[in-house]
């Protein structure tokens, strides 16, 4: 049911000798590795995705206690406020966590696309004015299509910018593929390209002919060998760690690449080798 990329990686208990980053995990040190988290939302919660989540411990100190605790020295944010109900009050609240904790966070800005003007100003002020290094752009939350026009501004000012923007969907492996060619300066980054996999098995051969995408690999249903299966045919070169905490927990998603049967280097790679430039870090 999951096609052919998975079928041949059934789970083995004890495959690969346990390397240090499975040895941290394992006894619940951080990770021994510069890592970035690449997808985080701290930060109070409403409407996301037709639904009221309320995510205790899900703040901005609570991320960064958990940052503390798992070795992952640099979160991207972009606040759940503002893919859901308020765009710039979410932008303030990551404005705020950047101005406290430089070296710990890099602001993602959120442009909301049913509000054009305001979100030109808000990509502004939050990328020129406070630093922010990212983009997030949330199309179903935000129930405007991937390829309407209100979208363009946001894809053209992160190609000037060279900005990565990181999205749940680029709506298929096609249009991924349009956006990467017609913005080459901008870095698309497929949250949860695991799950976006097994729904279009086109989506890690696409990625693979692509230098300006990346898939971060966070997924509460993600199983034992498919991030080896995914990198194996997308490039390890492609692959960076997310979380989406508070969504998903950070320690779980960590967890899933620490033990991953791939080499310490691979591992290195996810952790932060693959995104540190574009991150400026
Ligand atoms: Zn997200």
């Amino acid at each position: 049911m999951f096609g052919t990329l998975w079928r041949h990686h059934a789970p083995h208990a004890h495959r690969h000798p346990r390397d240090v980053f499975a040895a941290n995990a394992i006894e619940g040190d951080p990770i021994e590795e510069f890592v970035i988290d690449v997808h985080s939302h701290p930060g109070p919660d409403s409407g996301h995705q037709g639904f009221n989540h309320h995510y205790l411990g899900g703040g901005v100190d609570d991320l960064l206690r958990v940052m503390d605790r798992t070795g992952v020295d640099v979160s991207c944010f972009s606040a759940h406020t503002a893919i859901g109900p308020d765009f710039v009050r979410g932008n303030a609240l990551v404005a705020g966590a950047v101005r406290a904790h430089p070296a710990r966070v890099v602001g993602f800005a959120v442009p909301n696309p049913n509000y054009p003007e305001l979100a030109k100003e808000e990509l502004i002020r939050r990328v020129d004015d406070q630093g922010f290094r990212g983009i997030k752009i949330h199309s179903t939350n935000h129930a405007y299509p991937i390829h309407g026009p209100n979208y363009a501004p946001v894809f053209e000012f992160a190609d000037d910018h060279r900005l990565p923007i990181l999205s749940h969907t680029f709506d298929s492996p096609a249009r991924l593929k349009e956006l990467a060619a017609r913005y080459p300066n901008a870095r698309f980054i497929w949250a949860h390209a695991i799950g976006a996999h097994v729904r279009d098995p086109d989506l890690a051969m696409t990625v693979r002919d692509l230098p300006n995408v990346f898939c971060e690999m966070a997924g509460s249903g993600n199983r034992r060998g498919q991030i080896e299966a995914f990198v194996r045919v997308a490039g390890i070169e492609s692959a960076v760690f997310g979380s989406d905490y508070p969504v998903l927990s950070q320690t779980w998603q960590l967890g899933n690449v620490a033990h991953a049967d791939l080499s310490e280097a691979e591992k290195r790679k996810i952790f932060s080798q693959n995104i540190r430039g574009v991150l400026g870090l």
